[in-house]
């Protein structure tokens, strides 16, 4: 399973985001938590297109898809140097697919700051530092080898690895992650060979106060997030979610949660924008199964066609493969019955080349 991982500096509120995390993840009823491991947070992936193909096709239960987030802990200053168990840190990060850096954005006077003050992007500046200096010391080592390599004109591969590092070296020397650098088709795969840290992509929690949690992008020092991130960090996104709060909500009962959320006046948990946020950092999108016993999601990656996609669901059906009997979940929506769609010839025949898109309700034919 594709994993986000969490990283922070110590005291801005990565626990406490984990601990809501697990509280939530706890409540799903679908899901043996018994095996997870407890650096590991499974939570369910909000959509409310679920409860409306059910309403249309009923089916005993609905199946939410599940999505991954792992803690890692105790990033500090001089990581990449392997201070503080430094490199452990590193390495965990490296298995991660996409990363959600929490950055502390509440004042509280009982609460110390690592460095002294509340200022976020000092915390991103100092986790950063360490994730690219980690990356230079990669690159550093291999950039001489492939530049012999290449330079006796006779390797094309390593040339075009020669090319890509000097793409990066530069712009990690200059501080800046290696996902701020744009790379055509060729070049990406290259850089995926890499394992590079600083080219996962990233998400940016501020951990805000309760008080704006109606208003997340209202807290004083998101403007200069925003900005920061613009400059330097292209690509990367920002979120606000109140930590301490979401754990309090993750331990409430249905009906305490509805009447507190609309208390704060807010829609919905910071928690479910932070899970689809993270989902969508990773390019993961979803298709449902409905009309048997259950109306359940999955996750497939974008660009998926569909036999791998079937292949999710059981092997069988990517090796016997024969069409995909699919409708949008927008135009099922609209049309209100399975019938009127397919009177409406909005029934799909799509065969092994079809890319599948987020929304699609498929029934999937394979040979046995
Ligand atoms: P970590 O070291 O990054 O894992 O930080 P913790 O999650 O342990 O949080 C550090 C301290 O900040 C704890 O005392 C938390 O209760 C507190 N804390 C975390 N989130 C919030 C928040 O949103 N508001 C306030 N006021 N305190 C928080």
């Amino acid at each position: 399973a594709l994993t986000a991982g969490i990283v922070g500096l110590p005291n801005v509120g990565k626990s406490t985001l984990f601990n809501a995390i697990t509280k939530a993840g706890a409540e799903m009823a679908n899901y043996p938590f018994a095996t997870i491991d407890p650096n590991v947070g499974m939570v369910e992936v909000p959509d409310k297109r679920l409860a409306r193909i059910d309403e249309i096709i009923p089916a005993k239960k609905i199946v939410h898809t599940t999505f991954e987030f792992t803690d890692i802990a105790g990033i500090v200053k001089g990581a990449s140097k392997g201070e503080g168990l430094g490199n452990k840190f590193l390495e965990n990060i490296r298995q991660c697919d996409a990363i959600v850096h929490v950055v502390r954005a509440f004042d509280d006077d009982n609460i110390t700051h690592v460095s002294g003050k509340v200022d976020p992007i000092d915390d991103i500046n100092t986790i950063n530092l360490e994730l690219v200096l980690a990356d230079l010391e990669s690159i550093n080592k291999r950039y001489t080898r492939v530049e012999k390599v290449a330079k006796t004109g006779r390797d094309k591969d390593a040339q075009a690895e020669f090319a890509v590092l000097q793409k990066i070296k530069p712009v990690l020397e200059e501080g800046k992650p290696v996902r701020s650098i744009e790379f055509n088709d060729d070049e990406k795969k290259i850089v995926k060979g890499l394992f590079l840290l600083t080219s996962k992509p990233v998400l940016y929690v501020a951990n805000i106060g309760e008080e704006d949690m109606a208003d997340p992008d209202g807290n004083k020092y998101m403007p200069e997030i925003k900005k920061f991130l613009a400059e330097n960090d292209p690509g990367s996104e920002v979120i606000g979610v109140a930590a301490g709060t979401e754990e309090e909500i993750a331990e409430m009962d249905d009906d305490e949660k509805k009447e507190f959320l609309e208390m704060e006046g807010v829609e919905e948990p910071g928690l479910n924008r932070l899970i689809r946020a993270s989902y969508k950092l990773l390019g993961l999108e979803t298709f449902f199964t409905a009309g048997g016993k259950e109306t359940r999601a999955w996750t497939f990656r974008h660009g998926m066609k569909a036999p791998q996609v079937a292949g999710i669901i059981h092997s069988d059906f990517e090796r016997g493969f024969i069409r995909a009997e699919t409708v949008s979940f927008d135009d099922l929506d609209k049309y209100g019955s399975m019938q009127a769609v397919k009177e409406a010839g909005k029934m799909r025949l799509e065969g092994k080349d079809y890319v599948v898109q987020d929304g699609d309700i498929i029934e999937f034919r394979f040979n046995v």
